[in-house]
C-alpha cells in the first residue's frame, strides 16, 4: 500500500489541497488504483504562524498502481495547480512503510512547532519526495501519512469550476437549517443560529463550494441533496478527517513554547474584564486570554477566584504590548467554588439588621431591638454558571474545536459508499447530485 501526502498548495489568493486530491482521485480511478480508504484531511496544529487558513495536510492511501506513473502526475497536479511563489511551499511523499517516529511527528504536529530540518530528515525514509519552495509543506505532508485517528468525523466537500471561484457562493439559510435539523446531531456546524450564518460556505476564492461535516458518509450524501445548488459544480468528495474532535487539546500543556496547542488545569488565581468585552484570568501563573469573538467572555467574567478549571487553547507568542498568553478555546468547569459573604445578623423578628453605629451593634428597623449580635456567613449559589463545559459559538469554531452534539458519540469506520465521489470527468458508481 502506498500513503501520498500532499500540503501547502493554496494561498490567501485561492485553491486548496483537497482540491488537488479531488483531481488525484480522478487520475487513480482512471488508472484502476485500488483506493484504500477516504482520503484524509488533517487539521494540524492550528495555532502555528503560517498558516494559509486552517493548517490542512491530506493523504490518500492506494494499492494496484504503477508507482513512477502516480509521482509523475502527482508532480504534474503540483506544477499545475499549487500556488508556488505566494507563501505557499508545496510538498508531496509517498511512503510505503510508516514507522512509530513518522507517527510521532504526525502526533506532534498536532499539537507542537515542528522544525523544518525534522521534516526533510524524515522525508529521506520516504519513497518518493517532491517539493517547491523552502520545504515547509513537507511538515504536513509527512505528518498526514502518519496520522493515526483516535476519533474521527467526514466532511463531504463540493468543488466549483475555476471560472466561478470568484462569484458569491449562493445558498438560501431556509435549506441549510432545514438540512440542519433533518440531520441532526449526524452532521455540525451547518449553521450559527446565535449569528443567523451560514457555515458551509467558505467565503475566499478558493474552489471549494461547500463543505458538510457529519459522523457517516451516508448521511452527508443525504445532506448535499437537501440543498438546491443552482451553480453548476464540478464535484464532490467525502473525506475522513480529525475536524470536531479537540485532537490538538489532548496534549496537556507543560512548557509554554509559543505556538503550543493543549489545555492546563488549575484554580483561578485573578481574574479582569479588559476594554472590548475580552477576560483575562490566570492559572499556575499563566495569563490565559478569553476574547469576545468566541462567546466565552460572559462565561470567564462569571468565574471567581478559587474556581477549578480545565482551559484549552494554544501558547501565544509575547509581543511589545502583550506578554504571553494562552488563547482560550474552551472552558471546563471542574469545581466552582463557594462564595461566602459575611451579612448582618438576623432579628429575632425576622428582620436584617442594620448597623447601630461604630461599636454601638445592631438595631432593627421593625421591632425595638438595639444589641450585638453574631454577624452571619451565607454561602451565595453561584447561578449564573455551572460544573461543565463551555465551548465558542459556532461561528468562532476552529476546524478541530469538537461541538458540543458530537459528545458522547462513537466513531465509525465506514468503506468506501457509492457516491462517495463524484466528478463530472470521471464516471463512478452512485454518482450525481440530484434527488
Ligand atoms: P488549508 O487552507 O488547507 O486549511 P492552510 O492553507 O491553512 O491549510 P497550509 O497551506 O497547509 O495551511 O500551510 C501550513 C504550513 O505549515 C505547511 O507548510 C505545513 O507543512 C506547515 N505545518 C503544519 N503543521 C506544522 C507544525 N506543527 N509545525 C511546523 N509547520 C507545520
Amino acid at each position: 500500500m502506498l500513503s501520498i501526502g500532499i500540503d501547502d498548495t493554496d494561498s490567501s489568493e485561492g485553491m486548496c489541497t483537497t482540491y488537488l486530491v479531488f483531481k488525484l482521485i480522478q487520475f487513480l480511478i482512471k488508472e484502476n488504483a485500488t483506493i484504500v480508504d477516504y482520503p484524509l484531511l488533517i487539521r494540524l496544529n492550528p495555532n502555528i504562524p503560517w498558516k494559509t487558513r486552517g493548517n490542512g495536510a491530506l493523504c490518500i492511501r492506494v494499492k494496484d498502481i504503477d508507482e513512477d506513473r502516480l509521482f509523475m502526475h502527482l508532480k504534474y497536479l503540483i506544477d499545475t495547480y499549487a500556488h508556488v511563489g505566494k507563501r505557499s511551499n508545496p510538498a508531496v511523499v509517498i511512503f510505503s512503510a510508516i514507522d512509530d517516529e513518522v507517527r510521532e511527528f504526525s502526533r506532534k504536529a498536532l499539537y507542537t512547532l515542528l522544525k523544518r530540518s525534522e521534516g526533510f530528515r524524515l522525508a529521506e525514509k520516504a519513497d518518493r519526495v517532491y517539493f517547491k519552495g523552502n520545504g515547509q509543506g513537507l511538515i504536513g505532508a509527512i505528518a498526514a501519512v502518519g496520522s493515526v485517528l483516535n476519533e474521527h468525523t467526514y466532511e463531504l466537500l463540493a468543488y466549483r469550476y475555476a471560472n466561478n471561484c470568484k462569484r458569491k457562493r449562493i445558498l438560501s439559510k431556509e435549506d441549510v437549517i432545514a438540512m440542519d435539523k433533518a440531520t441532526y446531531p449526524y452532521t455540525f456546524n451547518n449553521y450559527d443560529y446565535n449569528h443567523n450564518r451560514i457555515l458551509l460556505t467558505p467565503h475566499g476564492k478558493d474552489p471549494v463550494f461547500l463543505g458538510i461535516r457529519g459522523e457517516e458518509p451516508n448521511i452527508l450524501i443525504r445532506a448535499i441533496k437537501m440543498l438546491k445548488i443552482e451553480e453548476e459544480l464540478e464535484g464532490y468528495t467525502i473525506f475522513k478527517s480529525n475536524q470536531g474532535t479537540n485532537a490538538h487539546l489532548t496534549n496537556r500543556i507543560e512548557t509554554l513554547k509559543p505556538y503550543t496547542s493543549g489545555y492546563i488545569e488549575g484554580s483561578i488565581e485573578e481574574l479582569y474584564a479588559h476594554k472590548g468585552g475580552h477576560t483575562f484570568f490566570s492559572i499556575n501563573g499563566i495569563r490565559c486570554a478569553v476574547y469576545e469573538p468566541t462567546g466565552l467572555s460572559a462565561v470567564a467574567q462569571r468565574l471567581v477566584k478559587g474556581d477549578i478549571v480545565r482551559v484549552g487553547g494554544g501558547i501565544r507568542k509575547a509581543s511589545k504590548n502583550h506578554p504571553r498568553v494562552l488563547n482560550v478555546e474552551y472552558i471546563q468547569v471542574l469545581k466552582l467554588t463557594d462564595i461566602k459573604l459575611t451579612l448582618n445578623p438576623i432579628c429575632s423578628c425576622g428582620k436584617r439588621l442594620k448597623s447601630a453605629g461604630r461599636n454601638k451593634g445592631y438595631k432593627c428597623e421593625s421591632c425595638d431591638f438595639k444589641g450585638f449580635k453574631e454577624r452571619e456567613e451565607v454561602i451565595v449559589k453561584r447561578e449564573d454558571i455551572d460544573e461543565r463545559l463551555y465551548i465558542p459559538t459556532p461561528k468562532a469554531h476552529r476546524h478541530l474545536t469538537k461541538p458540543l452534539q458530537r459528545y458522547g458519540l462513537k466513531s465509525k469506520d465506514y468503506p468506501l459508499i457509492d457516491g462517495w465521489y463524484v466528478s463530472n470527468h470521471v464516471k463512478v458508481a452512485g454518482g450525481g447530485f440530484s434527488a
